[in-house]
């Protein structure tokens, strides 16, 4: 994640100071407050408390005013979303009291984190764009230190912004990232050496995706010899960056060769910024087509921005299943993880940023929000299922521990109180102790509790998959023919990646299952999947259309055995609903006797269904 400082984290005027000095004192900042976490976190929970004692959520648990930690912990409930959502509800809906918070709520953040099918929505207060702007202004005095020499370039970020909604009570709902994007923050920011990117502002604010990415694109074909570093949010939307290069460099070549920017680019502010840039140089242009036509595109990166020293992507969690993938384009450049952040709250930053993505740990910065950790237990060493009650009772809400009282090794749910008024908010991510900076832990990311399916920011669980599936197979029942076992897989190998579920069936009628009735299944699976999931298909572009393959009959029984000969246990045994393991995935694809794609996109729309069905009665 690209960034740099506004303000110095001291929350001091740093203009004085030149970038050298600027670095240090950042630094300065990490090493204190990693080495009073526990100081810091009393603090920070005292202001939160104090600041909104008397909101209607802490009143009515009963806090009374109080801010001790010892009573917050005791009196009030370590809560999920659907807890919390008849009071989101009254806010979306237009009710201004101090309900959670005693400052506005300037807008909701749109999770990617989902309940009932669509986008959670997280309260936030204008104040926590400056939290989260202190966060970005970590990244590049850590990273200075591993690479130095980044302020003598720039960095060719792939950044966009999503479609807005409005909740019927008229506040803003939009992900994180656009509401960041979007603020004088991010558009106003000063100069500064590491906000140096290629892409032009208005080609970020662009709403208009393929507009956006071309743009950006063109943009860091022309400054290809300044760029030292490379990157997007995720790791699947670089990928996609490249892909849309693979599709259209024939037109970017054309644009540098004449200097004038392809017809299909009609918004005025981003011509005009990428015009400021772009200049006939047939040269450049003769290079990257002579790159570009190559067979293959191993090392891509690498020749066509021939000075950068790295990847700076999220490849952690369900992200890794690109690490092959950009070792490939980048030919093996360092990944670099630099943070771990949500909208809920802006979490923590990599301190060791050129380690292996294996060994990232994120450690969580104490001024940010008050941050509790519920033990996890492992259930199964086969399966290495994760076993974290639903909801908690009074012995189990007592366990949380503190950030300064976490234990190496051990496992946690991660739960947080914030300014914006979530209280013992649990986030749904499941962290692992990894070490220590001076007294402060740092945390592996271990995934997401529950998800199964993900391959940009969806996350599918169990549930929403089997429900898709029954949804899906209604369409069988003309046929008299039943599905016996299904499991499914992220392929990635495809760009954009796909989901892909194997169905064995048993056809009892006679007539055969026409391939549009499979169509039909797919489809349908792809309509019942939540808000997140529609909108990479059909607004993004992120997904690519659903895929079932047929296997043949009795394949599932040699899953069970080939599962059993691995060392699960025959009584346990149960269908894994999601296959990752290579052998596996190859065991069933041995055994498919026909594959059928979703013909269309599924319906999506901006907001919550419910506040389009107001608009529209
Ligand atoms: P959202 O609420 O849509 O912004 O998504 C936030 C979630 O994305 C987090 O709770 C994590 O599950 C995931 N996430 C964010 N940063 C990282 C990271 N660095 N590594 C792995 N997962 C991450």
């Amino acid at each position: 994640m690209p960034e740099a400082p506004k303000t110095s984290p001291h929350n001091r005027s740093s203009s004085h100071l030149n970038l050298s000095q600027k670095n240090t004192e950042t630094l300065h900042f990490i090493e204190e407050v990693t080495s009073k976490p526990d100081e810091i976190q009393q603090q920070i929970l005292s202001e939160i408390l104090s600041r909104n004692g008397h909101v209607e959520y802490l009143e009515r648990h009963g806090l009374a005013g109080k801010t001790d930690r010892h009573t917050f912990k005791k009196i009030m409930p370590v809560i999920k979303y659907e807890d919390l959502q008849p009071d989101i509800n009254r806010i979306a809906n237009g009710d201004k009291s101090p309900i959670l918070s005693s400052d506005p709520i300037s807008e909701f953040l749109t999770s990617s984190g989902t309940s009932g099918g669509e986008r959670k929505l997280m309260p936030t207060i204008q104040e926590e764009l400056e939290r989260r702007s202190l966060l970005y202004s970590l990244l590049m005095p850590v990273m200075n230190q591993f690479v130095p020499g980044l302020d003598k370039g720039k960095g060719m970020y792939f950044l966009f912004i999503k479609l807005e909604a409005k909740t019927p009570g008229g506040l803003v709902a939009r992900p994180v990232l656009t509401s960041y994007y979007k603020s004088s923050h991010f558009k106003n920011r000063p100069y500064d050496p590491y906000t140096n990117y290629t892409s032009p502002n208005e080609t970020i604010l662009c709403s208009d995706s393929y507009q956006s990415m071309y743009s950006q694109m063109l943009c860091g074909l022309c400054l290809h010899n300044e760029v030292l570093r490379v990157g997007a949010v995720f790791a699947s939307g670089f990928i996609r960056a490249i892909r849309f290069l693979e599709k259209h460099w024939p037109f970017l070549c054309n644009d540098i060769k004449t200097g004038t920017l392809n017809p299909e680019i009609t918004d005025p502010s981003v011509r005009e910024s990428v015009l400021r840039i772009l200049k006939p140089d047939t040269k450049l242009a003769n290079f990257i087509e002579t790159e570009c036509s190559k067979k293959s595109w191993q090392g891509i990166l690498t020749r066509l921005w021939p000075n950068t020293k790295y990847v700076d992507v999220i490849v952690t969690g369900t992200m890794s299943q690109y690490i092959p993938t950009l070792d490939y384009y980048s030919n093996g450049l360092p990944l670099v993880c630099t943070m771990y952040a949500s909208s809920e709250c802006y979490f923590g930053v990599n301190l060791n940023p050129l380690c292996k993505p294996s060994e990232v740990t994120y450690t969580l910065i104490p001024t940010m929000a008050y941050f509790e950790f519920l033990p996890v237990h492992r259930n199964n060493v086969v399966t290495s299922s994760i076993n974290v009650p639903d909801s908690l009772n009074e012995k189990e809400q007592q366990e949380l521990v503190d950030l300064a009282d976490v234990k190496l090794g051990q496992e946690y749910e991660l739960v947080v109180t914030t300014y914006a008024g979530l209280y013992r908010y649990r986030v749904g991510d499941v962290l692992r102790v990894a070490g220590f900076k001076n007294k402060a832990p740092q945390f592996n990311f271990i995934c997401r509790k529950n998800v199964v399916l993900s391959i940009d920011s969806d996350k599918t669980d169990e549930v929403e998959l089997q429900n898709a599936v029954k949804n899906a197979v209604t369409h069988l029942l003309p046929f008299d023919a039943t599905l016996i076992e299904y499991t499914s897989y992220a392929d990635t190998t495809t760009i954009p990646g796909h989901y892909v579920l194997f169905w064995e069936l048993s056809v009892n009628g006679k007539t055969p299952v026409p391939p549009s009735v499979f169509e039909d299944c797919c489809f349908a699976m792809e309509e019942s999947l939540d808000s997140v999931y529609r909108q990479g298909r059909a607004s993004d572009k992120s997904i690519g259309p659903l895929e079932i393959k047929i296997v043949e009959s009795g394949t599932f029984d040699k899953l069970m055995d080939y599962a059993i000969s691995l060392g699960a246990s025959i009584n346990q045994y149960k269908t894994p609903r999601c296959v990752k393991f290579a052998p596996i995935v190859e065991l069933l694809n041995l055994r498919v006797v026909s594959t059928y794609f979703s013909p269309k996109c599924p319906k999506w729309v901006p907001g919550h269904k419910q506040w389009v069905d107001i608009k529209s009665s």
